[in-house]
């Protein structure tokens, strides 16, 4: 299929650790070092894009499929081609810095070419431009067109959380000249990871997808910790001169809509209970799915005469060691928590409701070396490659196994033939973790389809099982006494301390704050406690110039960063705001038509996808069986569907 001839070329922009003022200068000897490090298929992609040398795109130098979510770092070539991508490459990038400015523009055609060849499969057409700004080949955003409008105080804007994708928002508004404030509750920016300081906490998506594709870092991790990820969006504040826009300590309390001004006039009480007044012509709502800690109501839960507390607290300066540690709740947080302190403590307990399905992930600890931190600064687009790389991996191509398969017979265990797949491959991986402990296995074997809850990364979880003071108890929880957890068999285990990584209040969207739209209507009545509903996932009939960042429906059950959503939802909110001022409008308010036919939709793909099946609780979807927080929609989709937002599809004053 013929690819769109769009040119796409960006000036190569060295990436740097968090930290450095600046790469150090090219050096020869040093670069061929640290070309030996190279993962193999991005440097092969490197090397076609600076030369556009056929010969790279054939046998012997031809990357194999990347399986699984290992990094494939040799790409499947032989020491002798290795050698040769190498050799030239060296050669080609010491060219390229004798003449930095002649790096050639691909069009789409040859970049997804070069895809192709890196991916060692096929790349859709479609994917390309996506993955062109993803790699910063193209600009996703155009604040400069939206700032030449001149946009006036008039259009002010403010947005509620200062975690990642206020950040996001807050970037682009600055680019575009429109005057914003952002109300924090925290005393500094993150979010969510600035709340989450539980041992070991960290992404368990890739870092370097993990990061705005308009401010590129060279991570430290594969895989970063928590204290990284906050480092980077601390940085990405100062960077972008953020900082001064933000209210710290302000927790927003109400916003209402006056429809007589189009503007919204938000009330929050900031640090020595001092009240705060904002009226501003938008309301960007940035706070969240996962940040109301959910702990479950326990018979005698206030008689424990030591430390509880949610995962999402911990207690700074908390030691554990020597302790009898119980952890509730066996999701994502427990996954990372329970083997960073495993080795501490003196006994540890798990109680497990349901089990979990978890993956092998070769990556998870390994470490960025020195010389791929090099190969990132001073390689040109090395890292735009990787990331590329990334983002197809843990992107679409796990989506197919989602999907209900009508004609599939054995419908307890999977939903189709590929899902089945994988639950034969992680069913494999979990009973080699577990040889020789049949106790464990009989406990730890999910008998759901795998992807039905969130999927978990194995982060040491099976080595913490093994452990001669570890044990996974699966009797329900009966009452808390003052020393201990009872179980429904009676069995007291006594403990010192409960952690709770019970998981979030996801369902209740926006439940922090009172919201009143046209007319007074109060947003909590609309969406109930559990239902909540957008057009897009970003606006809602009835909140006039009101924009939801993760809002309904966006999260992703498949794969995916969250980042990526973000920009995409960002993009889309400027695009309306720019058509907005172009037509002189002061007020968009999302058709209920449109609104109700996209939500029949979003059911309707749900109706067919994995996580309205039965055979699992998940923090998704209502007790009606609604999928409320997750997207339906593949990341291209998503990436189309708001690309090109189109004003007609408001009414606009
Ligand atoms: P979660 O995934 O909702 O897990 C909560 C756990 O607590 C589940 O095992 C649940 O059991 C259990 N539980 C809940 N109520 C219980 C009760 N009354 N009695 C016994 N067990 C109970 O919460 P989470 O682990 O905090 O993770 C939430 C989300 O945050 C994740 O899905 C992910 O999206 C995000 N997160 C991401 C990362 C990361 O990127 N690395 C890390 C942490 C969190 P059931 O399974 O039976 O419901």
């Amino acid at each position: 299929m013929p690819r769109p001839a769009t040119s796409c070329r960006a000036p190569f922009r060295p990436i740097v650790t968090l930290g450095d003022a600046a790469a150090e200068p090219l050096d020869a000897d040093r670069l061929a070092r640290a070309l030996g490090d190279a993962n193999v298929p991005t440097l092969v992609a490197v090397l076609t894009h600076l030369t556009g040398e056929e010969r790279w795109f054939h046998p012997p130098y031809t990357p194999t499929r990347t399986k699984g979510l290992s990094d494939h770092t040799s790409g499947g070539l032989t020491e002798q081609a290795r050698a040769a991508v190498r050799a030239a490459a060296l050669a080609a990038v010491l060219r390229w810095a004798d003449d930095p400015d002649g790096i050639r523009a691909l069009d789409e055609g040859a970049l997804g070419r070069i895809m192709e060849l890196c991916m060692g499969e096929p790349v859709a057409p479609k994917y390309v431009g996506m993955m062109a700004e993803e790699m910063g080949m193209r600009p996703r955003f155009d604040n400069e067109r939206l700032a030449r409008l001149r946009p006036d105080e008039e259009y002010s804007a403010v947005i509620v959380g200062a975690g990642a994708s206020g950040i996001c928002m807050a970037v682009q508004l600055k680019q575009a000249n429109i005057p914003f404030t952002i109300v924090e509750k925290n005393p500094t920016v993150g979010g969510t990871w600035y709340e989450n300081r539980y041992p070991d906490c960290g992404v368990d998506t890739p870092s370097y997808w993990y990061s705005f594709s308009f401010n590129p870092v060279s991570w430290s991790h594969y895989y970063s910790k928590r204290d990284d990820v906050q480092a980077y969006l601390d940085a990405t504040v100062d960077r972008f001169g953020l900082r001064e826009h933000i209210l710290f300590d302000t927790c927003v309390d109400a916003a209402s809509y006056d429809a007589a001004t189009d503007t919204w006039h938000v009330r929050a009480t900031g640090p020595d209970d001092t009240q705060v007044e904002l009226d501003a012509r938008f309301l960007v709502t940035a706070v969240g799915q996962l940040n109301q800690p959910k702990i479950p109501s326990i018979p005698g839960q206030e008689t424990f005469a030591h430390d509880q507390f949610h995962s999402a607290r911990w207690p700074a300066d908390l030691s554990l060691r020597g302790k009898r540690v119980a952890v509730v709740g066996t999701g994502a947080s427990a996954m990372q928590l329970v083997p960073a302190i495993a080795d501490e403590v003196a006994e540890l307990t798990v109680f497990q409701r349901s089990p979990q399905w978890i993956a092998p992930n070769p990556e998870y600890t390994r470490e960025v070396s020195d010389d791929t931190r090099y190969l990132m600064a001073h390689v040109p687009f090395y890292a735009a490659w990787y990331r590329m790389r990334q983002a197809w991996v843990f992107g679409d191509k796990v989506y197919d196994n989602l999907v209900i398969d009508p004609d599939w017979s054995c419908t307890d265990t999977a939903v189709n033939s590929i899902n089945d797949g994988y639950r034969r491959y992680f069913t494999s991986y979990i009973r080699s973790e577990l040889e020789g402990r049949p106790d464990l296995l009989e406990k730890a074997l999910p008998d759901y389809p795998p992807f039905g809850k969130r999927m978990l990364l194995d982060s040491g979880w099976f080595r913490a099982l093994r452990l001669p003071h570890v044990s996974l108890e699966t009797t329900p929880i009966e009452s808390i006494g003052t020393d201990a957890i009872r179980t429904k068999d009676g069995v007291d285990h006594e403990v010192d301390v409960i952690v709770y990584a019970t998981g979030f209040d996801s369902l209740r969207l926006l439940g922090s704050f009172d919201v009143r739209g046209r007319d007074g209507v109060a947003l909590r009545d609309q969406w109930g406690d559990d239902d909540a509903r957008a057009y897009l996932g970003m606006t809602e009939h009835g909140f006039p110039n009101m924009f939801f960042l993760y809002g309904p429906n966006t999260n992703l059950g498949h794969g995916g960063s969250l980042l990526f959503i973000t920009e995409c939802h960002v993009r889309y909110i400027m695009g309306l705001i720019e058509q907005l001022i172009q037509r002189g409008g002061t007020s968009l308010e999302c058709r209920q038509d449109l609104r109700d036919r996209h939500n029949d939709e979003i059911d309707q793909a749900h109706a067919g996808l994995i996580w309205s099946h039965p055979g699992m609780q998940t923090w998704y979807r209502n007790d009606r069986g609604r999928v409320v927080t997750n997207s339906p929609w593949r990341l291209i989709d998503l990436w189309q569907m708001t690309r090109a937002p189109r004003l007609d599809d408001y009414e606009v004053v």
